[in-house]
């Protein structure tokens, strides 16, 4: 039986690679206008760098993460041997930690430095049952700001986030982006201690999962997908009822630079994450219509605490990571196709296999130039040559016979237009490089080679 991708993973065809290319690139443009630089870390890490970063009790550590080992430590861990801390590895099931990780290893915010703004993109890897929008191996992009606790960074990354969305494709309209504060270190002890109160009055009527998360962290039951939970959540106490004075300045702040630049936003108090590192600014984007329960493109917010827990010195940081497949869904609801392949410059058909090494020569000098060129590898008819080039969608069709190649000339035909000219084989690397020139203008191209 042919062998298939793993369950939960997929293949980006050459369709939807080019889409994924320009994704990237497009965050890469926008985020860098906002000084992000691009940063890649590896796609596993020590496993206690998740343990410790994203937190022990989470779904994500304790149930969906995979382990990465080598075939070495696995038959000694079958044997009932244990390993080394150090070789325990995970597949990053995130990006932040693995980015935290690598500015304080590289020391990247000496003390009293400018703040460091890195954007990552590729795959994370999470365990959990393949659903649509959920796979095991998926795509994220995100940005990571360490070293500033103003609120200026948030806006700005909240902002950036938002004209990206609209960059790709994903009209404004079509989405909701939702605000809140989760406080500080201050603040939320009371807060957190509001929830505990409150879920024990409702223990009855919640799942293990949260019982279990209101002697850890209540806060995490905000996360809890059991729709009995959604329903008592809905009445918990609200965080901003509790936030300090620094924590309620620092939110006002960064609604009214969002406010300024023109950004709309929805207030939601039970938008609490149950990460233990967040502090303060905490957001989400979701899709109007359309995704389902599926509908969270993007979010991020405030990691005061996080770089700490990874082994560095207090650094304030801020963040957020986009789902590249929920954007992809999110964009071909809205009616986007993914773009299909550019045109090849220029096809050279053979007539008989006589002229076929001068054929490759022409091809090759095309390519050479900077032009995308391609010929028939497979000795068919010239009309099916002519298919080929079409399938391609050639511009430019050549046409060499043994008379052409006799008379040192080969035959040129636009495939716009039909019209065809005649053209001297030592004078073809010009005319290239007068392509290559024309090619942004497919109708300056056109008329070149239709051009006495
Ligand atoms: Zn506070
Ligand atoms: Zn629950």
């Amino acid at each position: 039986m042919a062998l298939r991708a793993p369950e939960g993973t997929r293949d980006l065809l050459p369709d939807e690679q080019r889409f994924w290319t320009h994704f990237k690139q497009t965050a890469a443009d926008i985020f860098g206008r906002y000084g992000y630089q691009p940063i890649e870390t590896p796609l596993f890490e020590q496993t206690d760098l998740f343990v410790r970063g994203i937190g022990e009790a989470t779904d994500v550590v304790s149930k969906e993460m995979f382990s990465a080992i080598s075939g070495e430590n696995l038959k000694r861990l079958l044997a009932g041997e244990s390993i080394k801390a150090k070789s325990r590895l995970s597949l990053r099931p995130e990006g932040t930690a693995g980015v935290v990780r690598a500015v304080v290893q590289n020391d990247l915010v000496p003390q009293g430095a400018a703040p460091a703004k890195l954007m990552y993109a590729g795959p994370m890897f999470r365990a959990e049952r393949p659903q649509k929008g959920r796979q095991r191996q998926f795509n994220q992009v995100g940005i990571e700001c360490l070293g500033a606790d103003e609120p200026t960074v948030d806006a700005e990354g909240i902002i950036m986030l938002m004209r990206f969305y609209e960059a790709i494709g994903i009209p404004v309209d079509r989405t909701r982006l939702l605000v809140n504060s989760m406080g500080c270190e201050k603040c939320r002890p009371a807060y957190r201690d509001a929830v505990k109160a409150y879920m024990d009055e409702h223990a009855d009527e919640l799942c293990e999962d949260c019982l279990r998360r209101s002697e850890i962290n209540p806060l995490r039951a905000f996360d809890c997908k059991k729709e009995g939970c959604a329903a008592v959540m809905e009445g918990a106490p609200k965080i901003s009822d509790y936030l300090c004075d620094d924590c309620r300045a620092h939110y006002d702040a960064v609604k009214r630079l969002l406010d300024l630049a023109g950004i709309s936003y929805i207030e939601d108090s039970r938008l609490v994450r149950g990460l233990d590192y967040y502090t303060r600014t905490v957001f989400e984007v979701q899709v109007v219509e359309g995704m389902g329960s599926q509908n969270a493109i993007g979010g991020g917010g405030r990691y005061d605490k996080l770089t700490e827990e990874v082994g560095g010195r207090p650094t304030p940081g801020f963040g957020f990571a986009l789902g590249y497949e929920r954007c992809l869904l999110a964009l071909q609801a809205a009616g986007m196709e993914l773009p299909g392949r550019p045109p090849c410059d220029i096809f050279v058909a053979s007539v008989d296999d006589s002229v076929r090494e001068v054929s490759f020569r022409i091809v090759q000098a095309a390519r050479d130039v900077g032009l995308t060129a391609e010929l028939d590898h497979q000795h068919r008819s010239l009309k099916s040559q002519f298919k080929l080039a079409d399938k391609l969608n050639a511009v430019l069709v050549m046409v060499l016979g043994p008379d052409e190649l006799a008379s040192g000339v080969v035959k040129v035909r636009n495939m716009q237009t039909h019209h065809e000219r005649t053209v001297e084989l030592k004078a073809l690397r010009s005319l290239m490089e007068r392509f290559l020139g024309a090619r942004c203008d497919a109708a300056a191209t056109g008329q070149l080679f239709d051009q006495k």
